[in-house]
């Protein structure tokens, strides 16, 4: 899953600190060089950590900070404060031209997912009321131009293309007017790519630049390739001057180096992040939220967001009230599972979930469709009582249980103990959230 070993080194430097009612500046130290090497381990560039772990440190062993109430947890918001800094403070939005359409131009690399891209981004933006026009300006790649008409086709928006055999920069323009005639108010150009940044590329790229003069350039990136990633950013950005980055294949990238060092080495933001091939599997890049679940936090906004997208408006409620409260039982949790399920895969899920993102004992649950039945079977093979009060939950009711559903005593016992260490997580991260908020309110 995203950010796995980073996320676990991280919660586990911050764990020692969080629970001591006096830190001193020795604990900080030795927890921040657990935080340089969870860093480095997660394929961040040595100068981000360098200034990351200093500026953290500078804030941390502040008097306000050792000598508050909480230091330990005040330590855990600094870094999170950082974090969220170096992703670049807020969610990065694209530009919208004041006279329509908005042309957006997608650049990169081939294979960083940039024709899949300009699929989801329209996707995205036809939901929130646009009228995408999906436009083929690769013409290198013949089949680049067949792909996207077929997830145009998919996804019932409109591709613009003139086959192979026209330049780029003219079929771009006419896409333009093309956009002007028939309404469409967002223009998005999939232009080639090559294996590597050469000057081909880049004279193609800056004549459709200086010809469509697009309001928003962004370039897609492959978050796998790491620290390589980067540098493309880097390279492109000097070239062409961009407005933004999509970062794709978060969802296969367990280190999450380029989430953390894109914008603080190129000052290009993030602006999308790519969380599977699918076209829905596009979120705007929120660097709060992307900092919380990196610190186990979990990501409720984004949970919601998807829920409200893909269940009717009251579920979304109840769910947002139900994850929000600290305590909660079987039936909430059985609701939740069977509600997650219609989201997406559940180990994107379980990763927004306060706490759960890095939960070994939630692999077990983690869920497979077989598995999942039998958590189902499991919970309505208890009684109304027991489910809502999981203290009664005794040797002989356990073993009535696991007959009525089919299961093992076991495997009773190993959905209470991933219950009970939810309901932990879920009571511990509203606590460390009123603590924060506390802080925020006040400073
Ligand atoms: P292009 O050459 O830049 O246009 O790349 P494509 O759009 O053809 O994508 C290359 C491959 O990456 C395809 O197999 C896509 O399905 C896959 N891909 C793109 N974005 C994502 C993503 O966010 N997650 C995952 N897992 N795969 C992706």
């Amino acid at each position: 899953a995203m950010f796995e070993g980073l996320a676990e080194k991280l919660q586990g430097a911050l764990r020692k600190l969080r629970g001591k009612g006096k830190v001193t500046e020795a604990d900080v130290t030795e927890a921040l060089r657990e935080v340089r090497m969870a860093l480095l381990g997660a394929d961040v560039s040595l100068k981000v950590v360098k200034q990351f772990v200093s500026s953290v440190k500078e804030r941390a062993i502040g008097q306000d900070v050792l000598e508050s109430l909480t230091p330990g947890q005040q330590v855990v918001k600094v870094v999170y404060d950082e974090l969220v800094q170096l992703m670049g403070g807020s969610n990065a939005k694209l530009t919208v031209a004041s006279k329509p359409p908005t042309v957006i131009m997608l650049v990169g690399l081939q294979g960083a997912g940039k024709t899949t891209t300009v699929a989801k981004l329209a996707a995205f933006l036809h939901k929130q009321g646009r009228r995408p026009l999906l436009t083929a300006c690769d013409v290198y790649r013949p089949a680049a131009v067949k792909q996207l008409q077929v997830l145009g086709t998919q996804l019932d928006l409109p591709v613009f293309s003139m086959g192979t055999d026209i330049s780029p920069v003219d079929i771009a323009r006419a896409a333009v007017e093309h956009a002007n005639r028939h309404g469409n108010d967002m223009v998005l150009l999939d232009t080639a790519g090559r294996l590597h940044i050469n000057e081909e590329l880049m004279t193609e790229l800056e004549d459709i630049k200086k010809t469509v003069q697009p309001h928003e350039i962004l370039l897609v990136v492959d978050a796998m390739t790491g620290q390589d990633a980067v540098n493309v950013a880097e390279a492109f950005h000097a070239q062409l001057g961009l407005d933004g980055v999509v970062l794709t294949k978060l969802d296969g990238d367990a280190r999450g180096g380029a989430a953390l060092s894109v914008k603080a080495v190129t000052g290009c933001p993030i602006k999308f992040v790519g969380m599977g091939e699918k076209t829905d599997a596009l979120e705007p890049f929120h660097p709060e939220r992307m900092a919380s679940r990196i610190l186990g936090m979990g990501d409720v906004l984004t949970l919601i967001e998807k829920a409200q997208a893909t269940i009717d408006a009251n579920m979304a409620r109840e769910m947002e009230q139900k994850l929000r409260k600290a305590d909660f039982n079987f039936e909430d949790f059985l609701m939740q599972m069977q509600q997650m399920r219609k989201l997406g895969p559940m180990d994107q899920l379980l990763g927004m979930l306060p706490g759960m993102g890095n939960m070994k004992a939630l692999k077990d649950v983690q869920v497979d469709e077989k598995e999942m039945k039998h958590v189902e079977a499991i919970i309505l093979s208890m009684t109304v009582e027991e489910r809502r009060n999981p203290q009664l939950l005794k040797d002989s009711r356990k073993k009535r249980i696991a007959r009525g559903s089919g299961t093992s005593v076991q495997q009773v016992n190993n959905l209470i103990k991933t219950f009970e260490q939810t309901r932990k997580m879920m009571k511990q991260f509203t606590e460390m959230r009123g603590a924060m908020m506390g802080k925020a309110k006040k400073g």
